[in-house]
C-alpha cells in the first residue's frame, strides 16, 4: 500500500455534487426530473442564473486584471472590499472599536479551511449546529479535531441559546478554547434564521465564561439572501465589535453564494478583535496557510468582488439584481411550504434562503425512493433537503406532495434533538 494511514479511510459519502451529477444525467434523458440538489441558484427555466452585474464587471477587466497572479495575503483593495461587503453602514463603527483582516480564499470552502486549521488543536471539539451542511464534518475527518452539536432551534421554533450554554459547560471541563460555528442567515440545510436577540445572548456568552477563550466563526455564505434591506444583517454582524476581550470572531465570506461565482473559487476569511497582536498573527498565520495549500486565491474572482463592492454603480446594480434573486426564492419557498400544509409535509422552521428541510426517520432511504420517481434532493443525517434555489415555483409546488407520498407514517418523526454525530459516515 502506498497511501498513508490517514488518507486510505477517506472516501466522500452522500457527496452533494456527485449526487447533483447524477441527477443532470436523469433530467437530459427524461426533462421532467427534478433535481433539487446544489446550493446554486437558478433561473424559472432551470439555467443557472447570472448576475448582469458581474457579467458587466468582467468585461471592463484588462488581462492583469483576469489572469495575473494574486498575492496571498490579499491586497488593500479586497480588503476593503470584503469589509465594505460585510458590514455596510457600520464598518466605521466596527474600525473604531477593532481591528480587523482579511485573508482572500478559494470560495468559503477555503475560508473554513483556514479557520480550522490556525484555530483548533488537533483533538479539540467544535460546537457545530446539530442540523448542518454536513461539510463541516469532513474537515473535522481532515484535520483531526471532533465535532459535537447544539441544537440549533428549540420546540418553540427559536435559537436555542440554553442548549448552546449546556454544550459550553460541558466542553469546558475539557478544554479552555471553544469554537462555536454559526451558519446564519439562512442556515443550511434549514433557512432557519437567528433574530436580534440571539446575537446578543451569544456575543454575552463570553462575558458570561471570562476563564474560557471563544471562537465565533460565523459561516455568512448566504447573508445577502436575508433581507431586501441589506442593513438589518450588517447591523447584527457590527455587534461583535462589542463581543469581550475573551473572544475571536471569524467570518466565512463566500463569493459563491453572494455573487454566483461558484465555479471561480473565491470567497474570504475575515478576523475581528480588539487586539492587533490577534490580528496580526491571523494574517501571518493564514497568509503562510495559504501559500502552502492553494498559493493564492483568484484574481478575476477578487476583482470582481473589488468593483461590485467599492464603485457605486456596481454596487447598485448587485442590490437590484440581489432583490429579483431574493424574490424568487419567496416565491418558491412559498409554493413548497403551502402545498406542505395542504398534504400536512412537516418542515423545519424555514425563514430564508436556498434550502428547506423535510424532517424523517430514513432520509437516506427515502433519497432513494424519491430518486425512483424521478426527485433528486440530498439528504442529511435528519432531513430531506430540498433545495429551492435549484428548482421552478411549479416543481416547488408539486414536491411537497411527491414527498408526501413518499413518507409513511413510521418516517415521519420531527427530529430536533442534538445528533450525536460521532459515529456517523454521513458527511465524510
Ligand atoms: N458554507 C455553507 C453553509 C455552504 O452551504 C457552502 C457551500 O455550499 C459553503 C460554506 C462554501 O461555499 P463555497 O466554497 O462555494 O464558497
Amino acid at each position: 500500500m502506498f497511501i498513508n494511514e490517514k488518507a486510505k479511510d477517506k472516501q466522500l459519502k452522500n457527496n452533494i455534487l456527485a449526487i447533483s451529477n447524477e441527477a443532470v444525467k436523469a433530467k437530459k434523458i427524461n426533462s421532467n426530473v427534478i433535481n433539487s440538489t446544489t446550493g446554486m441558484m437558478k433561473n424559472e427555466d432551470g439555467s443557472l442564473y447570472e448576475f448582469s452585474c458581474v457579467n458587466k464587471v468582467i468585461k471592463s477587466l484588462n488581462t492583469n486584471e483576469k489572469f495575473a497572479y494574486a498575492n496571498s495575503a490579499g491586497s488593500e483593495t479586497f480588503t476593503n472590499a470584503v469589509l465594505k461587503t460585510l458590514f455596510g453602514a457600520y464598518l466605521s463603527q466596527v474600525e473604531s472599536k477593532c481591528f480587523l483582516e482579511c485573508i482572500p480564499t478559494p470560495g468559503g470552502s477555503g475560508a473554513l479551511n483556514l479557520a480550522f486549521t490556525n484555530y483548533v488543536e488537533k483533538g479539540e471539539t467544535v460546537l457545530l449546529p446539530n442540523h448542518m451542511w454536513e461539510n463541516y464534518l469532513n474537515y473535522g475527518k481532515e484535520m483531526g479535531f471532533k465535532c459535537s452539536t447544539y441544537a440549533l432551534f428549540n420546540d418553540k421554533g427559536n435559537f436555542d441559546i440554553d442548549d448552546l450554554k449546556k454544550k459550553i459547560d460541558v466542553l469546558k471541563k475539557k478544554q479552555k478554547r471553544i469554537l462555536i460555528l454559526i451558519n446564519d442567515p439562512c442556515e443550511n440545510p434549514t433557512g432557519f434564521c437567528m433574530k436580534d436577540e440571539d446575537y446578543n445572548a451569544l456575543i454575552s456568552i463570553a462575558k458570561q465564561n471570562k476563564n474560557n477563550q471563544f471562537i465565533f466563526l460565523m459561516d455568512v455564505a448566504y447573508f445577502d439572501y436575508y433581507n431586501v434591506d441589506p442593513s438589518i444583517i450588517r447591523f447584527r454582524y457590527a455587534k461583535f465589535r462589542n463581543a469581550t476581550n475573551n473572544s475571536f470572531t471569524m467570518f466565512v465570506f463566500s463569493g459563491s453564494k453572494s455573487f454566483g461565482l461558484y465555479g471561480l473559487r473565491i470567497g474570504a476569511l475575515v478576523a475581528l478583535s480588539k487586539s492587533k497582536k490577534e490580528i496580526k498573527y491571523f494574517k501571518d498565520a493564514n497568509n503562510f496557510s495559504c501559500r502552502s495549500k492553494w498559493s493564492s486565491a483568484s484574481t478575476l474572482g477578487m476583482k470582481i468582488i473589488e468593483k461590485l463592492s467599492l464603485i457605486d454603480e456596481y454596487r447598485k446594480e448587485y442590490e437590484e439584481e440581489i432583490k429579483y434573486v431574493c424574490s424568487l426564492l419567496e416565491e418558491r419557498s412559498k409554493a413548497f411550504l403551502d402545498s406542505a400544509i395542504k398534504v400536512s409535509l412537516t418542515t423545519l422552521p424555514y425563514e430564508k434562503g436556498f434550502f428547506i428541510c423535510v424532517p424523517c426517520k430514513n432520509p437516506e432511504t427515502i433519497m432513494k425512493k424519491l430518486n425512483k420517481e424521478g426527485v433528486y434532493v440530498i439528504c442529511t443525517k435528519s432531513c430531506l433537503r430540498i433545495a429551492l434555489c435549484a428548482i421552478n415555483k411549479n416543481e416547488a409546488k408539486i414536491l411537497a406532495h411527491i414527498i408526501k407520498s413518499c413518507l409513511s407514517n413510521n418516517d415521519l418523526k420531527l427530529l430536533n434533538k442534538t445528533l450525536d454525530y460521532k459515529n456517523s459516515n454521513i458527511g465524510h
